[in-house]
């Protein structure tokens, strides 16, 4: 069995970034584009890109 913590995911659509613990999304960036169903994620994460 995997011991992974459940991880909550950045609210943006096209990012898969793991959010912050207090916040729905990753970065200031998401936070502000989250209704903006971009295919591209800017917010800088290196996860991300
Ligand atoms: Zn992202
Ligand atoms: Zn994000």
């Amino acid at each position: 069995m995997a011991d992974e913590k459940e991880v909550k995911r950045c609210a943006h659509p096209g990012c898969g970034c793991p959010a912050d613990e207090d916040s729905d999304y990753c970065s200031a960036y998401c936070e502000g584009a989250g209704d903006t169903a971009e295919i591209d994620c800017e917010c800088g994460c290196p996860t991300c890109h």
